[in-house]
């Protein structure tokens, strides 16, 4: 009997690489790392009209959003250097940095729940990258440039006058429209009434301002005429997430393997039935879906990173198919299920776990808006004061006391010492009038009789009045000499 061990059977189940397709580098650089430029060609379709009338309309919101406004207030505005933040005309202020994380986080999970169930629908169809890099950037280089093929060849060519022409007329429109949308950006940081200040006025009046205007106008025009598919594929934390996110029930922007394989370029008249008797599938190895792709990769090869679902190669195949007279869909809206076995969309644990826990933050979130107070004050000791004894024998402790008025109506605010008994005094002023969505700040003296204070530090009460309606009860301490 011989020892030799049976030879190893090959597992059925696992395909062999195939490793003219396989790749261990991102389809915009080579194995060494180079910038691969991509020319992505014109694409026309259904799905492209669809996008583009959907972008006018989101490129509408984002530039006249900064002038709309809801109650008074803008619909949204990040307002960092002077802490306020509003949001569809809600201010928030540092005070309402928990709503303001919760909200955040609702939204998160709104997007996770979103991708898990659609992909990244988000990438193809509304972020202002996307929408401002393929629908307005890029027809600008069609119009003064052409087609990708006239690109490359423009690119070869010496530096002539028509060539000099062409690149200086592209970059001139691409800054003036950089230099607009980072003044949109500001707009949204500040507002547009200190904006339009700031542009009015003489320079000199406004350095800082314009310093900003002139690197956001560069560091647009630097992402949209260079960089452009890489903020996708690099720096959008979004795109790494999404393989995380998506799983066999996602919908994405998907090849129909089954359908399309054996792939192999259309010979003669065959027609779609002769070509699956001859053994091949619908795809007809034209590779205009790898030439309309924005982002340079074979949709063949299944989901990757690169791809921001932005449906070129839908509308590029469906075309084909119309053109040899196969049905369209080759590529399309599917999920790997729905693909390998005709599956339809499903509800998955892990979708339910997603919506229990959007339902529940959402919840808490709305609770705590409709629950928010429309003033909110802060006392605390003035820094590195200790008490002061006055000549009737009383002390007195300085504090420093913050109002923020939410609301769009001046706010008259009334304080009272309610424990223990003694006197509180406001500095300069005996009412406090806070402005409509302003933070008030003042300092404040309270007073004590030595009789009513503790040895050391006496706990202190303070009522917050508006309206003679009690809205809210500070607490602090007082320190006085110890016994
Ligand atoms: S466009 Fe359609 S037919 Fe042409 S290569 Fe791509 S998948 Fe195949
Ligand atoms: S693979 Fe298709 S959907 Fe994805 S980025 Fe390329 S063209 Fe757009």
């Amino acid at each position: 009997m011989s020892n030799t061990p049976e030879p190893e059977k090959p597992n059925p189940s696992i395909k062999k690489i195939d490793w003219s397709d396989f790749r261990d580098h991102i389809a915009t650089a080579d194995q060494e790392g180079r910038r691969q430029w991509i020319y992505p060609r014109k694409v026309s379709g259904p799905f492209f009209r669809w996008r583009t009338w959907f972008s006018w309309l989101l490129l509408f919101i984002m530039f006249a959003g900064p002038f709309f406004t809801i109650r008074g207030n803008p619909l949204l505005l990040m307002n960092i250097p002077e802490r306020k933040f509003v949001v569809l005309g809600q201010i928030f202020w540092p005070q309402d940095m928990i709503l303001f994380a919760l909200a955040m986080l609702v939204f998160l999970i709104g997007i996770v729940i979103f991708t898990a169930v659609f992909g990244r629908v988000w990438c193809g169809w509304a972020c202002p990258q996307t929408v401002m890099m393929e629908m307005v950037f890029r027809k600008i280089e069609y119009f003064i440039e052409g087609d990708a093929d006239r690109q490359r060849a423009l690119n070869r060519a010496p530096w002539n006058a028509a060539k000099i022409l062409k690149k200086f007329s592209k970059h001139a429109v691409f800054f003036a429209l950089s230099f607009l949308v980072g003044n949109v950006l500001l707009c949204y940081i500040i507002g547009w009434q200190p904006l339009y200040q700031i542009v009015t006025d003489p320079p000199a009046q406004h350095v800082t301002g314009l310093v900003f205007m002139i690197l956001f106008s560069l560091l647009f025009y630097g992402i949209f005429a260079r960089f452009r598919e890489q903020a996708c594929t690099f720096i959008c934390p979004y795109g790494r997430f999404q393989s995380v996110l998506l799983d066999e029930n996602s919908i994405v922007v998907a090849y129909d393997y089954k359908r399309g394989e054996q792939r192999g370029p259309i010979r003669g008249g065959h027609k779609a039935d002769a070509r699956r008797r001859a053994g091949f599938g619908d795809c007809v190895a034209c590779n205009q879906c790898v030439a309309v792709c924005p982002t340079g990769i074979d949709i063949r090869n299944g989901t990757q990173m690169e791809c921001v679902h932005c449906t070129a190669c839908m509308d590029a195949c469906d075309n084909v198919m119309a053109k040899v007279g196969s049905p369209r869909g080759l590529i399309r809206y599917a999920s790997l299920n729905g693909i390998e076995r005709g599956e339809r969309l499903r509800f998955t644990p892990r979708l339910a776990g997603y919506l229990v826990v959007l339902t529940v933050l959402a919840s808490l979130l709305a609770v705590m808006i409709f629950t928010r107070s429309d003033v909110e004050a802060t006392l605390l000791r003035a820094p590195g004061s200790l008490f002061q004894q006055m000549p009737d024998g009383h002390f007195s402790n300085l504090y420093t006391i913050k109002v923020v008025n939410k609301t769009s109506r001046e706010m008259p605010v009334e304080l009272r010492l309610e424990n223990p008994v003694g006197s509180l005094q406001t500095m300069g002023q005996g009412t406090i009038v806070v402005p409509p969505q302003k933070l008030y700040e003042n300092s404040i003296l309270i007073e004590l009789d030595p009789a009513m204070m503790k040895s050391g530090t006496t706990p202190v009460v303070v009522g917050v009045y508006s309206g003679g309606q009690k809205i809210q009860t500070l607490k602090t301490a007082f320190i006085g000499p110890r016994n």
